[in-house]
């Protein structure tokens, strides 16, 4: 099924910093991750089209506690990961592309660590990643279920989607995770721009998110651990020196961790 227009993404915020992303479509509403049917509901009430889904990206309830209020509000399918015990209707996996009223082409990509059968959700036709709490800007998920082998996993298959594409993590972390970005690297020109940049919006009450990848690969340590100068930052702070990649994110994750 084609669809040529792009969908409109937008946060709907919840308990205390997280985010379920309502994506707007010529077919209808779709919401990712709803924790809080309440929010959802009272946001459908001023749409003039339905919810049509949902799309669950991980077991944690604070994405999942929704799902059963809505399904009985609305009656649509719910499309989520194995790990995911109940209320999903279609159970999808990674490396399947699904045909999504509205959304067009969806790519399933397994991004396992945060916990172990974290799933996200490419929208193939218009460049636009639901990543659930894989990864935030300027970081990551905490590696509840997952191991750094998995995270260095994770990180590279993000890095190989086009860098143009937006990015929509579930959690408003991202000024508490550039003051560590600023740790590892005090001297990335383009983070200190950044620090600028978020500072504004969060003081504006306005969210942080959507990022872009090409944002991250520049600015998210996470997501450059191949670079010398988190290498570098990384073997200081571990006092020993590490290779690039896996080693050096353990060590990343372990500090921020008790940052
Ligand atoms: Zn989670």
């Amino acid at each position: 099924m084609s669809s040529p227009q792009t969908p409109i993404i937008t946060p709907l915020p919840c308990f205390i910093d997280n985010y379920m992303w309502h994506i707007a479509t010529p077919e209808g509403d779709w919401v990712v991750d709803p924790g809080d049917a309440n929010v959802v509901l009272a946001h459908q009430r001023t749409r003039e089209k339905p919810l049509i889904g949902i799309l669950i990206t991980h077991h944690h309830l604070d994405h999942t506690a929704g799902i059963a209020a809505l399904v009985e509000a609305f009656a649509m399918p719910v499309y989520g990961p194995n790990e995911v015990r109940e209320g999903i209707s279609h159970y999808v996996t990674s490396s399947q592309r699904w045909q999504l009223a509205g959304l067009g082409n969806v790519d399933i990509i397994d991004v396992a660590a945060h916990t172990r059968g974290h799933i996200a959700f490419y929208l193939a036709d218009h460049g636009q990643l639901l990543c659930g709490d894989s990864l935030f800007s300027a970081g990551c998920g905490r590696l509840f279920e997952g191991t750094p082998a998995d995270l260095a996993r994770v990180m590279a298959t993000i890095s190989t989607l086009p860098s143009t594409t937006m990015i929509y993590p579930t959690h408003e972390y991202t000024a508490a995770n550039i003051r560590f970005a600023q740790a590892v690297e005090p001297n990335n020109a383009a983070l200190a721009d950044y620090a600028e940049q978020v500072a504004q919006w969060r003081a504006a009450d306005r969210p942080s998110l959507p990022t872009t990848l090409a944002r991250e690969l520049a600015i998210n340590p996470f997501l450059r651990s191949h670079e010398a100068s988190v290498v570098e930052a990384a073997s200081a702070h571990a006092q020993r020196s590490l290779q690039s990649g896996e080693q050096t994110l353990a060590t990343l994750r372990a500090w921020k961790d008790n940052f």
